[in-house]
């Protein structure tokens, strides 16, 4: 399986990319444009340019994007609502410019709508957006949350009930995050735990459906709908959840990327990234 890290587009986009590279990811994730603001500049000719330059010789495949946190599908507020989905969709033009093949989305929040009223709402929201960006395939990722105050989507049935009732299942597929599933009350510290929880996946949305995995350990309690993530083996998860996961046949070929605390430096990622390939049992 390919691990790498999200990466920071400091500079530019080519330079997650250089970023990812000086550590040795297999794979990144990173944010095409600003996380906390809504406005972009469009993307240039020759950054795009240098982006596939770079990217090709760096051999790290698949390169994908997670959207801005902002974007709040599930909310009641009709002008929040319409300016989230007028920037998902911008954000799905950005990916395809780039020719990456998914973006990692968080449900949003139903804002004392009800969970579901909210979910229904993100269901409408991604139709309009892929009715609107049909040249494009790129697909939208719907990731776990850890369900914190009226977040949807911090259990498998609510991203199968999206799914189930899109207009375009064929471009939604899922991210499962390992802090964010512990906090939301799927215990992977054990084998029996992390196995119920795998095969309540395949079971509840099917396992092709899940394009990436999201490497974090936890600071807080299973089931404590705290989203706060730690490095790797130092949370509330701790190793054997990493374990487990990473030696799962079922998983082998996803890409999995680590989205921990780090300074500009990336020391941490060295630091993740080593621990992780650590518990890789040979074949
Ligand atoms: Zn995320
Ligand atoms: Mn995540
Ligand atoms: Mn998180």
């Amino acid at each position: 399986m390919p691990l790498g890290a999200h990466m920071s587009i400091a500079g530019g986009v080519d330079k997650a990319v250089l970023r990812g590279q000086s550590v040795a990811c297999e794979t990144i994730q990173f944010f095409t444009k600003s996380n906390q603001q809504w406005r972009a500049k469009p993307l240039e000719a020759d950054e795009v340019a240098r982006f596939q330059t770079v990217r090709a010789a760096s051999g790290i495949d698949p390169v994908f994007a997670h959207a801005a946190y902002l974007i709040n599908l599930a909310t009641p507020d009709d002008d929040a609502w319409e300016k989230s989905l007028e920037s998902l969709i911008v954000e799905l033009e950005r990916c395809a410019i780039l020719k990456l093949p998914f973006i990692v989305l968080h449900p949003g929040a139903h804002g004392g709508s009800g969970e579901e009223a909210g979910l229904s709402r993100v269901t409408r929201a991604l139709d309009e957006c892929f009715n609107r960006t049909s040249d494009t395939e790129v697909m939208v990722l719907l990731e776990i949350t850890a369900g914190q105050g009226s977040s949807v989507g911090g259990t498998f049935e609510h991203l199968a009930g999206i799914m189930d009732h899109s207009l375009h299942p064929e471009r939604l597929g899922i991210c499962f995050d390992t802090c964010h599933a512990f906090a939301a009350g799927y215990d992977l510290r054990t084998p029996e735990g992390y196995n119920e929880t795998i095969e309540s996946l395949d079971r509840l949305i099917g396992l092709e459906k899940l394009k990436v995995v999201h490497l974090n350990d936890a600071k807080g309690d299973l089931g404590g709908h705290l989203d706060r993530h730690t490095h790797i083996g130092l949370g509330k998860l701790g190793l054997e959840a990493f374990r487990l996961l990473l030696n799962d046949p079922r998983l082998q070929h996803l890409p999995m990327v680590l989205e921990t605390p780090k300074g500009p430096d990336l020391q941490e990622d060295v630091m993740n990234l080593s621990t992780l390939r650590s518990l890789i049992r040979e074949r």
